[in-house]
């Protein structure tokens, strides 16, 4: 199916477009879809924000739309930075900013205290209106400093629990943090990837349930 993907963010399109294609999609980017819009996300929810995005994306490009809205949820912050994860430390999308206030923010937290996980809520909407979120998330912990080159956003500091390509996932012994996994091993256990693999497997039964225009979350 072609989806366009409601992301202005580079980073997050490589990602949704990766997992998305591996499924036989196709995905354009907003200015392929030749939308260029950047609407409020003012939801109080992942998938507020999510709906929000693919609806209005939907709206202006006449074709089904995928957005992702997600972001770090740390325990012993209380769950920040959550839905302000992006402008965490003020300006939106500062990625070493953020990272450098969550490091400050947990000086002094115990390694058994750094717990978080990772949430992405995805939204297909048709054109006509008819949507549906799915979530995903990946438990990890908060490292004490950045490791790692790859990815983006909080990734340098994101320890996640488990790592391994495909089935075949283990404790992650090493500690590495999801700037320092390939793609692949990014994909076999990110948020995101998870989000659209409960997308990818409800995708059948939301088209057919299309004409009674059933709008949810699972
Ligand atoms: P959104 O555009 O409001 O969904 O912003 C999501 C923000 O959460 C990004 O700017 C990143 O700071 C963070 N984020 C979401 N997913 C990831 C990821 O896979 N790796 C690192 N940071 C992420």
């Amino acid at each position: 199916m072609k989806f366009a993907a409601a992301t202005n963010n580079q980073h997050k399109l490589a990602e949704m477009r990766r997992i998305l294609e591996r499924m036989g999609h196709t995905v354009l980017s907003q200015k392929e879809a030749g939308v260029h819009l950047e609407p409020e996300e003012d939801g109080d929810t992942f998938a507020a924000n999510a709906v929000i995005k693919a609806k209005a994306i939907c709206e202006a490009c006449g074709m089904p739309t995928i957005a992702d809205d997600s972001g770090l949820c740390v325990d012993a912050l209380g769950g920040a930075p959550g839905v302000y994860s992006a402008r965490y430390a003020g300006v939106h999308g500062n990625d070493d900013a953020n990272n450098k206030k969550l490091i400050r923010e947990l000086e002094g937290v115990v390694p058994a205290r750094r717990t978080a996980q990772f949430v992405s809520a995805v939204c297909v909407c048709l054109p006509g209106g008819a949507h549906k979120v799915y979530q995903g998330e990946c438990p990890g912990t908060i490292g004490f400093e950045e490791r790692g080159t790859n990815g983006f956003g909080y990734d340098p500091l994101f320890i996640p629990d488990e790592v391994g390509v495909g089935d075949a996932c283990v404790p992650n012994e090493e500690q590495r943090t999801y700037a320092q996994l390939s793609a692949d091993e990014k994909d076999a256990i990110s948020h995101r990837a998870r989000a659209l693999a409960r997308l990818e497997e409800d995708l059948p039964h939301f088209l057919a349930d299309n004409a009674t225009g059933g709008n949810e979350t699972c």
